[in-house]
């Protein structure tokens, strides 16, 4: 019997080609986002369900699931995707803005993974891969709201998956770097736009060392995509799955190996160079 996987956040990205890479493998796919009448690509057709799933509100997860099990029988794995980067300098937040980036990020997976739980605990059986960034490993300045978010859903996500593991229930994470997708625009559209100007320097300075960053190859959904289907169907316990170009893999085993001291410090090195004299 094909395997079945839900998927949120299948609307575009990293999502959207999971989705279509699952359905190349022959499972079946949940592909779930917050506003499937606008779907064009993802055909709702056989081994491809679309249906709606925004994780800010819960009725609609539990839906989702019930819609996905009718459908197809059960579900294996769930991969919670969905998120966005809230960039910008935190003073220059709204308490709102911080609120819904823990609500998409972190409260959005928990929400997501709780209404699943009872339906792995029957079939003694499950697997979850939450989609956490380098940002959930080491921190970069200006995005300190989207730091917060994805250590976050490290913590939880690593703790989590001892108390999963005594019901033969997977957890894993998948640690993208830079991928070609909307999540880069959408992050700086919803930049905070306040204006304080003692910041300027600081933000022009990062915002230098960010378009380095950029400048790197990006990795494409599809790569992020395959690792995640490997996530899935690997056959192992392992933890933590990195995708990303060698600097970025670079950045996660800095973050690993040097003394934290240093690490900071090398972060402050390369925007320093860039603030005004
Ligand atoms: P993307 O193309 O912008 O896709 C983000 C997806 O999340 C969209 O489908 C979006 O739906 C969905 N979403 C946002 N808020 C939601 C909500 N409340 N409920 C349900 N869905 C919601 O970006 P992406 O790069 O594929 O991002 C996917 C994941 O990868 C995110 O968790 C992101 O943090 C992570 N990641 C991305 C990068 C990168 O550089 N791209 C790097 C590391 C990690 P709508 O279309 O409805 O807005």
């Amino acid at each position: 019997m094909s395997k079945t996987v839900l998927i949120t956040g299948a609307s575009s990205g990293i999502g959207k080609a999971a989705a279509h890479y699952f359905a190349t493998q022959g499972w079946n796919v949940i592909a779930t986002m917050r506003t499937p009448e606008k779907e064009t690509e993802l055909v709702d057709n056989q081994p491809i369900f679309v249906t709606r799933l925004d994780v800010q509100r819960p009725e609609t997860i539990e839906t989702a699931i019930q819609q996905g099990i009718a459908r197809f029988g059960q579900i294996d794995v769930v991969v919670n995707n969905a998120g966005y980067g809230q960039y910008g300098i935190f003073e220059a937040l709204t308490p709102e803005q911080v609120h819904e980036q823990f609500d998409v990020n972190v409260f959005g997976v928990m929400n997501t993974i709780r209404a699943v739980l009872p339906h792995f605990r029957a079939r003694k059986q499950g697997m979850i891969i939450n989609i956490s960034s380098g940002a959930g490993r080491f921190t970069l300045p200006l995005i300190s709201l989207y730091n917060a978010s994805k250590f976050a859903l490290e913590g939880f996500s690593e703790a989590l998956s001892f108390e999963l593991a005594a019901l033969n229930i997977g957890v894993k994470i998948v640690e993208p770097g830079g991928t070609t997708t909307n999540f880069i625009k959408v992050s700086e559209e919803k930049i905070a736009l306040k204006p304080l100007p003692e910041y300027d320097g600081f933000i022009n300075a990062s915002s230098q060392m960010f378009g380095q960053l950029k400048a790197m190859r990006l990795a494409t959904a599809e790569e992020v995509a395959e690792v995640i289907y490997q996530a899935a169907s690997d056959g192992t316990d392992t933890l933590r799955y990195l995708v990303g170009n060698d600097d970025f893999k670079q950045r996660v085993n800095n973050r690993l190996t040097m003394p934290d001291q240093d690490y900071v410090n090398s972060i402050k090195e390369s925007y320093l160079p860039f603030m005004p004299a």
